[in-house]
């Protein structure tokens, strides 16, 4: 009775909202992972403005201000820290906190070419291994602001960059004990989400704004995993066809407005022998079957299959994919002389959001939530006080639900 079920989990979600608004005000924050690509050795951080402590292995050591700048780095037996005025010392931790509670600090590698960022939150500064750990703490809001920026780019419409704000914030929390072992949530590049500090668009802070908290849930009330990929083709993917295990919530599904796009298509030739030597070599293909050389040579999908021509032998298009390193698993074969030819639809895995397809429904009109509903089947956009309500999971520092 899906009906009912989601009628009853409408109307629980909008009685807990009216109480969960009550309840809870306080902001989450997130623990990000910076530069962990890198070998860090020494920093150098500078307060954007105003007062701030720092706090070395928990207690309150001094204060640098905006025109002054703190130099951290490795020592034997723990970090030194260095300021106009300071000369410290610490065994486990030095941290940079807001005087006032909130505000934003450049952070320099004096050692690599990296360009300086600034960031909002606190930082946490922590030696590993001879190296050292950088943890900007900072607030969900401003962290996925910082993330839609570095992730979406410039130039796109505000319902895109609203669906991007929902989307890598629900991302966030759902992955959020991805680095836990390391003394962090998430970290700072592709393997989580890209994130260079402070967001400057306004234009983002305006979409970020205007879903403030909000994150997708499936009809269980569970945060989803809101995958993406840069072109479905025409066609999007079952999660359990990529990875075995199906979601309610990333459904095959027809795609119109992203076959015009840039990654719509690809093509990749090679020669004849290297295509079937490869089918025989991983699969037992027959050089001598006349039937399984053609249907090898000639392939024309009607929709996305999950294995090359549906015959014997059974070669996996996932495999292919990835053996050849194609750009999607969705395309045709044929040969043109002693050359075998595919043509590729899409870019990407397929599950879930196809982002040129988002792209496009967000110029021509459609709203944000239409977009996300029609990519992402049977979900529901909940406000995070709600969600925290409505699960009753402790909060607080340690807790899968910190704050
Ligand atoms: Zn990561
Ligand atoms: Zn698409």
């Amino acid at each position: 009775m899906p009906i009912l079920r989601s009628l009853f989990v409408l109307m629980l979600l909008h009685s807990l909202s009216v109480l969960g608004q009550q309840d809870i005000t306080v902001d989450r924050t997130m623990r990000i992972g910076l530069h962990r690509e890198r070998t860090v050795k020494q920093v150098i951080v500078m307060p954007v403005k105003g007062n701030w402590w720092v706090v070395v292995d928990g207690e309150r050591k001094g204060e640098v201000t905006s025109t002054d700048g703190l130099r951290i780095a490795t020592v034997p037996g723990g970090l030194s820290a260095r300021s106009l005025t300071l000369n410290l010392t610490a065994k486990r931790s030095i941290e940079l906190v807001p005087r006032n509670g909130h505000g934003f600090f450049r952070l320099r590698l004096p050692d690599t070419k990296q360009a300086e960022r600034t960031y909002p939150g606190s930082l946490r500064v922590v030696p590993a291994g001879g190296n050292l750990l950088l943890v900007n703490s900072v607030p969900l809001e401003a962290y996925t602001a910082g993330v839609v920026q570095a992730e979406a780019g410039k130039e796109h419409h505000q319902e895109y960059y609203k669906l991007q704000a929902v989307t890598c914030r629900t991302y966030a929390l759902t992955n959020q004990r991805k680095h836990q072992p390391e003394g962090f949530e998430l970290c700072d590049g592709v393997h989580c989400q890209v994130y260079h500090g402070r967001n400057r668009n306004d234009s983002i802070q305006m979409a970020v704004d205007a879903t403030h908290s909000l994150v997708l849930v499936d009809a269980d009330i569970r945060l989803i995993h809101a995958t993406f990929h840069s072109n479905c083709g025409g066609e999007t993917v079952n999660s359990e066809d990529l990875w075995g295990r199906s979601q309610t919530y990333l459904r095959a599904t027809v795609d119109t407005f992203c076959i015009a796009a840039p990654h719509a298509t690809w093509h990749k030739s090679m020669g004849r022998g290297e295509w079937i030597g490869y089918l025989q070599r991983k699969y037992g293909l027959r050089g001598d079957d006349s039937a399984q050389l053609h249907a090898v040579l000639n392939y024309e999908p009607q929709c996305r299959d999950l294995y090359l021509s549906n015959t014997w032998p059974l070669v996996p298009l996932k495999e292919v994919r990835e053996d050849l390193k194609l750009k999607s698993t969705y395309f045709s074969v044929r040969t043109e002389g002693e050359k075998v030819v595919l043509e590729g639809r899409g870019f990407g895995h397929g599950v879930g959001l196809c982002q040129e397809g988002a792209m496009r429904m967000a110029k021509a009109g459609r709203s944000y939530t239409d977009i996300l509903h029609h990519y992402y089947t049977s979900v529901h956009l909940v406000d995070l006080t709600t969600l925290d309500f409505f699960r009753d999971e402790p909060a607080g520092p340690g807790g899968p639900r910190a704050r």
